[in-house]
């Protein structure tokens, strides 16, 4: 019998890619997600689709009773720092909230396996670089705090009721995949390899580097990009893990790439030159993060498929290429 799976946020970036993975291993799955930043054309034919909202009890009771579910992924979230700086409570109170009301009802309708999306906002400005699990937890934003309470309630709903869970803190997402299916379509778009594509293809006129005085070698801030397709395999190999118990995983290449890097890699895609302001540090921006992937390499055998940025930007580049309107086209 295949296996049967909740998917909230199947519809958004990396939600939409763990949904491809399942598909193609022949499991059935059902989306859930509010559209508000997901799209309907990333939910490939084959997933069921149910466009309703997490701060909706009764819709979350009825999807749940509605059969037996094998794990409930949960991606759906709001996911911008910055905007998490300018409405802490709203972030709070959306994230955890609606998280916290999801792993009720799974513990209500006997779910036993968890997956959360987590962030490496969670270690705000670390004191050592890579970053493994046994790092110091100090969420530099409203954002990071909302995913920190839910990764806590998991703790409780583990040791209370026996849901088993799998944490997965994501640095980086980017790309996309490779089968060209899917991409990267955020509105407005805030992230750093979409924009520098954009720019490189003349579709904005320039790429702002937000701050060139950090401590790194260039002086630009360096982050750990890690292929969403890399990404969705992780999701499924944590989830053969929970047999062992619940897991915590940080997930990202284990390299770290500065702003100038990233805009050097594009230049290279594209055989383009890509324009570029230096502007001021955006508020929150830690100078680098950067993950130590070991424990699930050891746990699981995961091993990230494109280890180079060029090879991610190439993916990116395609989708945005053939897709000059994100999922409208
Ligand atoms: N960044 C930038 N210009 C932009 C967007 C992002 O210089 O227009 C920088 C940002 O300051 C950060 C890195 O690129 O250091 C990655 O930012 P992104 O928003 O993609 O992801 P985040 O690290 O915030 O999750």
């Amino acid at each position: 019998m295949p296996r049967r799976f909740l998917v909230t946020g199947g519809a958004g970036f990396v939600g939409s890619h763990l949904v491809a993975a399942l598909l193609a291993r022949g499991d059935d799955v059902v989306v859930f997600d509010n559209l508000r930043t997901g799209h309907r054309g990333a939910v490939l034919p084959g997933a069921g689709f149910v466009q309703a909202d997490l701060a909706d009890a009764g819709a979350i009771d009825a999807m749940l009773a509605g059969g037996r579910w094998d794990a409930v992924f949960h991606f759906a979230s709001l996911s911008l720092v910055g905007d998490s700086m300018r409405e802490p409570m709203h972030y709070l109170a959306e994230n955890s909230g609606n998280g916290l009301r999801l792993i009720d009802a799974c513990i209500r309708h006997g779910v036993t396996r968890f997956v959360l999306s987590s962030t490496a906002a969670l270690f705000g400005h670390p004191e050592r670089i890579p970053i493994d699990e046994a790092a110091r937890i100090d969420p530099g934003s409203p954002y990071g705090e909302s995913k920190w309470m839910l990764e806590r309630a998991l703790l409780w709903a583990d040791r209370i009721h026996g849901l088993r869970s799998a944490v997965l803190r994501y640095f980086n997402a980017a790309g996309a995949d490779p089968d060209g299916r899917l991409g990267e379509d955020h509105r407005p778009e805030t992230h750093l390899i979409p924009l520098v594509i954009d720019a490189a293809l003349g579709r904005r006129p320039e790429i702002a580097v937000f701050g060139t005085d950090y401590d790194t070698p260039d002086g630009t801030c360096i982050r750990d990009y890690i292929h969403v397709t890399d990404l969705a395999d992780a999701h499924l190999l944590a989830l053969d893990r929970l047999d062992g118990g619940s897991v915590t995983y940080n997930l990202g290449s284990s390299h770290g790439h500065s702003v100038l890097e990233v805009i050097r890699a594009v230049e290279r895609v594209t055989g383009r030159p890509v324009p570029v302001r230096l502007a001021g540090r955006r508020p929150g921006d830690p100078a680098a993060l950067v993950a130590a992937s070991a424990r699930i390499a050891r746990e699981t055998g995961w091993t990230p498929r494109f280890q180079e940025l060029d090879a991610i930007v190439r993916t990116a580049l395609r989708w945005r290429e053939a897709h000059p309107h994100g999922y409208a086209t």
